[in-house]
């Protein structure tokens, strides 16, 4: 390259490089906006169902994005631990469709929306949960990817879901307790699909599995790691580790699409239009393919068990930048791509 190609290659490079950083702090700027907007929003309540969940604080709220190349922003209390609760649900999808494939997957849970609560006892018309999203369903998956002795289909998950942190993760044993104790309703569900041959004759193990699925701390900025090392196909931003066999990936998200908020799931896909899941911890993740993850904390729930503030974050993130999966317009999602 003679020397003018050069320097004309490296004042184009710089003003990307401007023009990356402008955006970032436009980012930041929406960021610090929308936690200052929301944060005295004092609806919901906090769940008390599982005892040791009713001790969090409801002030707590936090917001973060992080981009597949691996830069974070965050605002409010982004670094507060949770449990993941059903946040977890459609990572144990993804590991039992990579352990199981389709066919085996699907002869043990369906993939319609229930409109139903995430805890109702209830099967579909082939004696299947209606999908991987609800207790049922995940508790049938959670069966799937045990492993014997249990304790190591446990450690699989956490080593997982660490990988796509990109920090190490671990389980608040308290929460698996208090959950373990009072889980009368999912031992319930667990019975009836016993029942219909949905889960194996190891049932105490399956519920063990996925109970210590739901308590596995997080913040919301690992949420956000994790969403985003689902956006960027699999593979951590950090790392460079190919966390996630792709292929199942697509599965995945078009489940978190249709089912994602509990019995709120088609409001959430007309309003806010991202593949996303709920905890009734506070926390929510969602997906922009090959662009960001986000993700949310705040404890305080609504009827649906989904997050308030979660919600009113998640909406006004997405409508500012344009990032509805069937926004035409779509301004701000050639925003984020100046971002990478
Ligand atoms: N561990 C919780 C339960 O099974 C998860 C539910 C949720 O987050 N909606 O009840």
């Amino acid at each position: 390259m003679d020397s003018a190609a050069s320097t004309e290659t490296s004042r184009n490079t710089t003003s990307l490089n401007d023009m990356k950083q402008e955006n970032g702090s436009r980012l930041q700027a929406i960021l610090d906006k929308i936690y200052e907007k929301y944060k005295d929003v004092d609806d919901g309540v906090v769940a008390t169902y599982i005892p040791e969940l009713g001790k969090a604080n409801p002030a707590h709220f936090g917001i973060c994005v992080t981009t597949t190349d691996g830069r974070v922003f965050r605002a409010g209390d982004y670094g507060k631990e949770f449990t993941i609760q059903s946040c977890c649900k459609p990572f144990a999808f993804q590991m039992a469709l990579e352990q199981c494939g389709l066919e085996k997957t699907f002869k043990h849970v369906g993939v319609e929306p229930s409109g139903e609560a995430f805890n109702s006892i209830e099967l579909d018309a082939k004696s299947r949960p209606f999908n991987p999203m609800v207790n049922a369903g995940a508790i049938a998956v959670s069966s799937l990817i045990k492993r014997a002795p249990v304790e190591e289909g446990i450690q699989d998950f956490v080593d997982r879901m660490s990988d796509a942190a990109h920090r190490r993760l671990r389980i608040d044993y308290e929460v698996m307790r208090s959950e373990t104790l009072t889980g009368n309703r999912n031992r319930a569900i667990a019975y009836m699909m016993r029942n219909f041959e949905v889960i194996d004759e190891y049932l105490h193990e399956s519920l063990q599995q996925y109970f210590a699925q739901c308590s596995v701390l997080v913040t919301c900025e690992d949420l956000a790691m994790m969403a985003a090392t689902v956006a960027n196909m699999g593979r951590n931003p950090i790392s460079g580790k190919q966390v996630f066999d792709f292929q199942y990936l697509k599965y995945m998200l078009t489940i978190m699409f249709t089912c994602g908020l509990y019995d709120y799931a088609g409001g959430w896909a007309y309003e806010v239009g991202l593949p996303a899941k709920s905890g009734v911890a506070g926390g929510i993740f969602g997906v922009v393919n090959r662009q960001i993850g986000i993700g949310v904390y705040s404890p305080k729930l609504d009827a649906q068990g989904n997050s308030v503030r979660g919600i009113l974050a998640c909406k006004e993130l997405t409508s500012q930048l344009g990032l509805h999966a069937f926004d035409f317009t779509n301004v701000g999602s050639s925003f984020m791509q100046w971002m990478l």
